[in-house]
């Protein structure tokens, strides 16, 4: 039976691409195609941009309460249809389904708290700022934005930016990861409804060719980007060059601290979701566990029991706890790096290479995996896995686990398990990332608070979502009057 084939969403219509390149969308869990994605060309880019920006006039010149009763309908739209998009998410991108709703759930609050644009749009005004002179400024669109999302979030994270952008008068255009096209596909479908004016929201299907489109179209005024460190690195690099407003998020290694003093019977369910939640597949998963002096032992042992306990299937069966990687390839990758830590010398505690998931045999799947006795300089301490294998470093002290976390060059998220305020505060206060979580494993701030992180975990000053994000998506335009 022929797969179907993905289309482009530009001006208000469902169009095919200008490619004749098309790339194959799996189900992870099973190990089958199930779709295929067109990778778009710099003319289908420019088409979605022409129309966003033959949109912005009008739709700059709608009042912002107006622009959020769009959103108000989009949120009562997501959620009638709630369920059938977190199962489109599982099928394509392999989280389990419990998982799937949650991310679903967090696509919908960013919706929610962009209709507070009445607010967090309004500039601000002083009187006399000189004798007879008042100032104030306003803040305005700026045009048509665009935002290149990854794999690991496929609903999440191209709705971090695009409620904002249109919400604040801006037109969009967003490419979402080529591995997991359906998801967004679907709630375009459903968007459609809602009667947003045509070229407001575009989509464009692709991989780098459209990427470097919408980084040298010149009718383009900024860019949101998340993935990896090393794209993020280059999206960057090339909207400096090509004077564009950008935020680019990127990748993340991120250590989770447990004390003497934590009560581990409270911490070890989300301890255990931090690290193979999402199969480690998130920018705030733990990737290294620092336990601290002589609490490493019991935790250990404890981890690892818990860990075997994962239950690997279809994210759709609602008992599956752990779906597949998201593709063959990096499944091949995330054996790679079990591969390095053994050749390195770090202990393999609990294997994830071959494990055995009786209903998916064909699926992407690596169980859990943890190595003991990792030293800082070791290749699994220091590069991203994005998978579900947790590196233990021991930690003699507090003062060693921050010199831990900082030395990474990534700087994304740091988790610490503690029933001391004091040290939780001293963590807190001295590590470089910029999502913390305390007694928490993934430190996940909700849309009204911003998301990202520092170092090599993010290039730019504005992060995802939270009341920032209305500086992003507008210009301060100043005015100082003074009438004769
Ligand atoms: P990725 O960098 O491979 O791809 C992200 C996007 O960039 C995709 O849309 C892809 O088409 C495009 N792209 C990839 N390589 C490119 C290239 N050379 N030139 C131009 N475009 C390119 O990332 P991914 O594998 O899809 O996502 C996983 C990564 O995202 C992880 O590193 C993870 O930590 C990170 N991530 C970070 C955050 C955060 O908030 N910091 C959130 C989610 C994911």
């Amino acid at each position: 039976m022929a797969l179907p084939v993905l289309k482009h969403y530009i001006n208000g219509e469902w169009v095919a691409s200008e490619t004749k390149t098309f790339g194959d969308v799996w189900n992870p869990a099973r190990g089958e195609k199930i779709a295929q994605v067109p990778y778009g060309t710099a003319a289908d880019v420019d088409r979605a941009v022409q129309a966003a920006r033959a949109a912005f006039p009008d739709w700059r010149t709608t009042p912002p309460i107006t622009r959020a009763r769009y959103l108000f309908r989009l949120k009562e739209a997501f959620e009638a249809h709630f369920e059938e998009i977190a199962r489109v998410l599982t099928r394509e991108q392999g989280k389990v389904i419990d998982e799937a709703r949650g991310e679903v759930r967090r696509m919908i609050e960013n919706v929610e708290h962009a209709t507070a644009v009445t607010t967090l749009m309004c500039g601000y005004s002083l009187e006399d700022i000189a004798k007879d002179i008042d100032c104030a400024g306003y803040r305005q669109p700026i045009g048509v934005f665009a935002a290149i999302a990854p794999y690991n979030f496929p609903a999440m994270v191209p709705w971090w930016f695009l409620p904002y952008a249109i919400v604040c008068g801006n037109t969009f255009v967003l490419k979402p990861s080529e591995q997991v096209p359906m998801t967004q596909s679907r709630i375009f479908e459903i968007l459609d409804e809602i009667g947003l004016p045509e070229g407001v929201v575009n989509l464009v299907h692709g991989s780098r060719e459209v990427v470097n489109a919408i980084l040298d179209h010149p009718d383009i005024a900024g860019v949101s980007f998340v993935g990896s460190t090393p794209t993020a690195r280059y999206i960057y690099e090339r909207c400096g060059a090509t004077g564009k407003r950008v935020q680019a998020l990127g990748g993340a290694k991120n250590v989770v601290a447990v004390m003497p003093d934590a009560k581990l019977d409270l911490a070890m369910p989300s301890l255990i979701t931090s690290y193979y939640g999402c199969t480690g597949q998130r920018c705030l998963s733990g990737a290294i566990l620092a336990p601290v002096g002589d609490v490493a032992d019991r935790l250990i042992e404890r981890f690892t029991a818990a860990a075997r306990a994962v239950r690997m299937g279809d994210g759709l069966d609602e008992k599956t706890t752990m779906g597949p990687l998201v593709s063959a390839a990096h499944r091949q990758r995330v054996l790679g790096y079990i591969e390095k830590g053994i050749a390195e010398g770090a202990k393999l505690v609990l294997d994830g290479r071959n494990p055995k998931v009786p209903d998916c045999p064909n699926g992407f799947f690596v169980g859990p995996t943890v190595f003991d006795d990792v030293t800082p300089d070791m290749t699994i301490a220091r590069e991203e896995i994005f998978g579900p294998v947790v590196s233990v470093i021991r930690c003699r002290s507090l003062e060693e686990v921050i010199e831990l976390v900082n030395s990474r060059g990534f700087a994304n998220a740091a988790c610490i398990y503690t029933t001391s305020g004091r040290t939780a505060r001293e963590f807190r206060y001295r590590v470089k990332p910029s999502m913390i979580g305390i007694n928490i494993g993934i430190a996940a701030p909700m849309a009204y608070f911003p998301f990202g992180g520092a170092g090599n975990s993010m290039f730019g000053d504005i992060k995802g979502h939270g009341q920032e994000i209305f500086h992003f998506f507008t210009d301060t335009k100043v005015m100082i009057e003074r009438w004769m």
